[in-house]
């Protein structure tokens, strides 16, 4: 028997500030290539910036992966959490804190998504840069519920420095 399977188109933000950050990036962009139910359809260039939230801690680098799944939300958000833990994020970081890879689900088709574990839209997406602009890159058009066209979304002009670096 096979279960009829309806790709979901989903974006996962990614992020990393240890270990090497570009290769922690690109590896996470990887293994998620390799998830059964999940096509990583795009990717962004790598963006660094500086860390926010007052803790000194070396520059973040983030991207942004578009993805068709057949995973629902909350099995996607499953496996990021595998992916975070195979990358050896410890689970128990400071938050804002450092960290070797952050993996979040930014938007799963046009859904609006409110439970304990999970908020769909990422309730980051309009706040930063680092996710606005990678997303910006590979979806202007995508309209994010509660916040219309990623285009059309202003930058966060006090936001620290951000730049594209590959
Ligand atoms: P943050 O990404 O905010 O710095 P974490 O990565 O430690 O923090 O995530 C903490 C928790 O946030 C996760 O265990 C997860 O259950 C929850 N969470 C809620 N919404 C989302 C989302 N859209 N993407 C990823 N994690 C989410
Ligand atoms: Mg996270």
């Amino acid at each position: 028997m096979t279960r009829s399977a309806h790709w979901y188109p989903a974006y996962i933000g990614i992020g990393s500030n240890l270990q090497g950050p570009g290769r922690q990036v690109q590896a996470a962009a990887d293994l998620l290539g390799e998830q059964d139910g999940l096509r990583v359809e795009a990717t962004s260039s790598l963006y660094r910036s500086t860390a926010f939230g007052g803790i000194e801690q070396p520059d973040f680098v983030n991207a942004v992966a578009g993805v068709l799944t057949t995973l629902t939300p909350l099995e996607l958000l499953a496996q990021l959490k595998v992916i975070e833990n195979r990358q050896g994020r410890e689970g128990d970081e400071v938050r804002w804190g450092p960290r070797v890879i952050d993996l979040d689900l930014l938007v799963y088709s046009g859904q609006t998504i409110d439970e304990p574990t999970l908020t769909v839209p990422h309730p980051g997406i309009g706040e930063r840069n680092f996710v606005l602009l990678p997303l910006g890159e590979i979806a202007p058009d995508l309209v994010v519920p509660g916040l219309g066209r990623v285009a059309s979304i202003p930058v966060n002009m006090d936001e620290p420095s951000i730049s594209r670096i590959a």
